[in-house]
């Protein structure tokens, strides 16, 4: 695989969000902070200190750079414990874990699939941890979760390859997304739709 084949485990949360965003923030090169992108930056700055410690006879790594060749995926796991009998990568989250989001199982899931190739074991859990509650969520990595990551990391990698920007719906995520002014959903609807067809059709 080239270099340009990989995806960003990040990349997949937010396809899930938008497939727009995805290619506004990955094809486009387009980035805006809001209030929350920008409480996750601060939770990470002590997550992605680069750190090896030991507790108890676990070795603890943050910041640690993984990565999967045979599905072109790469990112930092924020932090993982390796047990004597398993490894156990843990993803931090801002919010509550009543808010636990099929996104972050999903990129959770990217971390175990990149783990499990980088160290030949199979790892069947991982965590997230709350930051508001203070606490950890274990989530159960099943063949569901397997194969609905698998699904999202190969759209995104559809996605990048044809540097495509979808059209979407404009819906409720709009009023939450970071890229909303730069994004424009009411245009990029109905109105540039129609633009391009009404100047493609002129050009023909
Ligand atoms: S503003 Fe809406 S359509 Fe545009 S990228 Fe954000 S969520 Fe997607």
């Amino acid at each position: 695989m080239q270099e340009y084949d990989y995806i960003q485990i990040a990349s997949l949360q937010h396809y899930q969000y938008c497939p727009r965003q995805c290619a506004l923030m990955y094809n486009e090169q387009i980035w805006a902070d809001s209030y929350h992108t920008k409480a996750g930056d601060i939770l990470h700055e002590k997550t992605h200190q680069e750190r090896i410690r030991y507790e108890k006879g676990v070795r603890i790594e943050t910041a640690t750079t993984v990565v999967s060749h045979r599905y072109g995926l790469m990112g930092v796991c924020d932090t993982i414990e390796f047990h004597p009998d398993t490894i156990l990568p843990i993803e931090y989250k801002v919010g509550k874990s009543k808010s636990i989001y099929e996104v972050d199982k999903v990129q959770l899931c990217a971390q175990v699939l990149c783990l499990e190739e980088m160290t030949g074991q199979s790892i069947t859990q991982g965590a997230i941890y709350y930051n508001q509650e203070k606490s950890r969520s274990y989530i159960e990595i099943d063949e569901a979760l397997r194969s609905l990551t698998v699904d999202v990391l190969t759209n995104v990698h559809k996605l990048l390859f044809n540097k495509e920007l979808p059209v979407v719906e404009k819906s409720k995520k709009c009023a939450l997304c970071s890229l909303v002014e730069l994004c424009i959903p009411d245009l990029t609807n109905m109105a540039v739709a129609d633009y391009w067809q009404t100047m493609a059709s002129e050009v023909d």
